[in-house]
């Protein structure tokens, strides 16, 4: 199949749920396509493949769906892994960032011994919807002086236009849009 057409088959492959968790949400459900074999190596191989000369260190991602593929990205790309997750998960000292979301706030939380400036970052994470989530990881990942900040999503809502909160100058990709 022509890199197109396989990338036409996943976005097929992706459910929609209307109104899911919340009236006039268009959830884009990512377990009937990460079910297949075929899907979910397509996710990894392209991702990393896009990402192979760029001498990443650390992919960190985000809790829970970031996780999905975060780790087989990191596996791929002989990196290691970070995890950001919701507040009082992670057992040992953090950081942490409140961020707006459509109605009230929320937090996320990364180690204090999770990078260096030595680093190269790749941020992963399944859906770049309002962008509000990764310019909350950017501030954590920013608390460390790493080398360079990569940032990758399987799925863009480009119509939300997250993308303009986040660049220039962060190089972005994302495998498909809707
Ligand atoms: P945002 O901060 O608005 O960019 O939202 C991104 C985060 O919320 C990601 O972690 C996504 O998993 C989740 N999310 C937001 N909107 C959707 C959607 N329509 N379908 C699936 N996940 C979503």
């Amino acid at each position: 199949m022509s890199d197109i057409s396989d990338l036409y088959v996943l976005k097929n492959a992706i459910r929609n749920i209307p109104d899911f968790p919340d009236k006039g949400i268009q959830f884009k459900d990512i377990t009937t396509a990460i079910k297949k074999p075929e899907m979910l190596s397509l996710i990894v191989d392209r991702i990393s493949g896009h990402f192979r000369d760029r001498k990443v260190t650390k992919v960190v991602a985000v809790e829970a769906r970031g996780f999905i593929t975060g780790g087989a990205l990191a596996y791929k790309l002989g990196a290691g892994f970070v995890p950001v997750r919701k507040p009082g998960k992670l057992p040992a000292q953090t950081f942490s960032q409140t961020y707006e979301l459509e109605y009230g706030t929320d937090t996320l939380e990364i180690h204090k011994d999770a990078l260096s400036s030595e680093d190269v970052v790749l941020l992963h994470d399944d859906l770049l919807a309002t962008g509000g989530t990764a310019l909350a990881v950017i501030e954590l990942i920013k608390l460390f002086y790493v080398k360079t900040i990569y940032i990758n999503f399987i799925i863009e809502l480009g119509f939300l236009k997250g993308k303009e909160r986040l660049s220039p100058p962060y190089d972005l990709y994302s495998l498909i849009q809707f």
